[in-house]
C-alpha cells in the first residue's frame, strides 16, 4: 500500500495521480468483492480484539469531495463490525458554540478512547481547505494550522491513538456522472444538494488546498494515503487494506483474565 501513502519527505502532484488506477490488484471486479468480505470479516475479528484489550485507539480521517465516497467507505469497509465498539463523527458547519472556540476544539473531543474505533467523516482538515477555499479565515491564520494540526495528532500518537488519513480521490468528470446519476433517481435526491454545485465550480482551488494539507501533514506518526477513487470497488479495497494493516500493526491480544479461572466448575 506503499504506493498510495504521501510520504514526508517526497511532496505529491494531485494531478499526477490516477484516480482509475486499478493496478495493484490483478483479479476483476467479483472477486474484488469477495477479497472485501475477507477483509471485512479481518476487520471485525480485530476490531473485536481492540474492544476486548481496551488498550489501543484507532483513529481514521475520511476527506474527500462531494460523491467521492466517505459515506460509501464507511458502510462498505466496516461492515460486518461490531456497532459498539466503532464511533462516526461527522463534521459539518460548525455551531456559532463551535465558532467561539479554537477550531480543534469540536474535534478534540470526539477522538477514540481505549478500545475504540472513530471514524471522522470530514475532520479539522475542512479548516484548511473549505475555510480556505471560501476565505473563511485570514490566510495568516490558516497558514498556522498545518503545524497545530501536525502537533495535535503528534500528542494523540503519542498518547497511544494510531492514526491514518485518506483522500478519496475522484476526478471532476467522475463527480459530474455520480451528481448527474443522482439527479435522474429521484430515491437519489435526498443526497442532491445544490450547494454542492457551488464547491464543483472550486473544484482547481478545492485541489491546491487538498495538494498543500496533504503535503504538509502527511507525517510518519500520522500518514496520509490518496486513495484512487473512481472506482469503487478498488477504493474499498485499498482503504480496507490499509485498515487491516493498521490493526495487525498494533499486534492485538486478548487481554488475560485477573482472575483465576482454571478451577472454577459452573454448576
Ligand atoms: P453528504 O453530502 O454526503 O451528506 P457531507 O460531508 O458533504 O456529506 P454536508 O452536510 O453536505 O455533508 O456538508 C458539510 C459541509 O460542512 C461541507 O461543505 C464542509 O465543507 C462544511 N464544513 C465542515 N467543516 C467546516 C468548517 N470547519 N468550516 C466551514 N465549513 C465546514
Ligand atoms: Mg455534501
Amino acid at each position: 500500500m506503499e504506493k498510495y501513502l504521501v510520504k514526508p519527505k517526497n511532496k505529491i502532484n494531485l494531478s499526477q495521480i490516477d484516480p482509475n488506477d486499478t493496478s495493484t490488484f490483478d483479479g476483476d471486479k467479483n472477486s474484488a468483492k469477495n477479497k472485501l468480505k475477507e477483509l471485512n470479516n479481518k476487520i471485525a475479528r480485530l476490531q473485536e480484539i481492540l474492544f476486548a484489550q481496551n488498550k489501543h485507539k484507532l483513529l481514521v480521517i475520511l476527506q474527500a469531495m462531494d460523491t467521492a465516497g466517505k459515506d460509501g467507505v464507511i458502510k462498505d469497509v466496516f461492515e460486518g463490525v461490531n456497532p459498539q465498539g466503532v464511533k462516526v463523527a461527522n463534521f459539518k458547519r460548525p455551531t456559532e458554540e463551535e465558532l467561539s472556540h479554537d477550531y480543534l476544539w469540536r474535534v478534540h473531543k470526539q477522538t477514540p478512547g481505549k478500545g475504540e474505533i472513530v471514524i471522522f467523516n470530514r475532520s479539522h482538515y475542512e479548516d484548511v481547505l473549505v475555510v480556505r477555499v471560501h476565505n473563511l479565515a485570514s490566510k495568516e491564520k490558516w497558514e498556522k494550522r498545518y503545524q497545530h494540526i501536525n502537533e495535535f495528532e503528534k500528542l494523540l500518537t503519542d498518547e497511544g491513538t494510531t492514526i491514518v488519513k485518506f483522500f478519496l480521490h475522484i476526478d471532476k468528470h467522475e463527480q459530474k456522472e455520480r451528481l448527474q446519476s443522482r439527479l435522474d433517481d429521484t430515491t437519489k435526491h435526498w443526497k442532491f444538494n445544490l450547494g454542492d454545485l457551488k464547491e464543483r465550480e472550486l473544484w482547481d482551488e478545492y485541489m491546491k488546498a487538498y495538494e498543500d494539507a496533504l503535503n504538509k501533514t502527511s507525517t510518519d506518526f500520522a500518514p496520509w494515503y490518496v486513495i484512487p477513487s473512481n472506482k469503487k470497488w478498488y477504493r474499498n479495497l485499498i482503504v480496507a487494506e490499509i485498515i487491516v494493516d493498521a490493526l495487525t500493526k498494533m499486534k492485538l491480544e486478548y487481554p488475560k483474565s485477573e482472575e483465576d479461572l482454571s478451577g472454577v466448575e459452573i454448576k
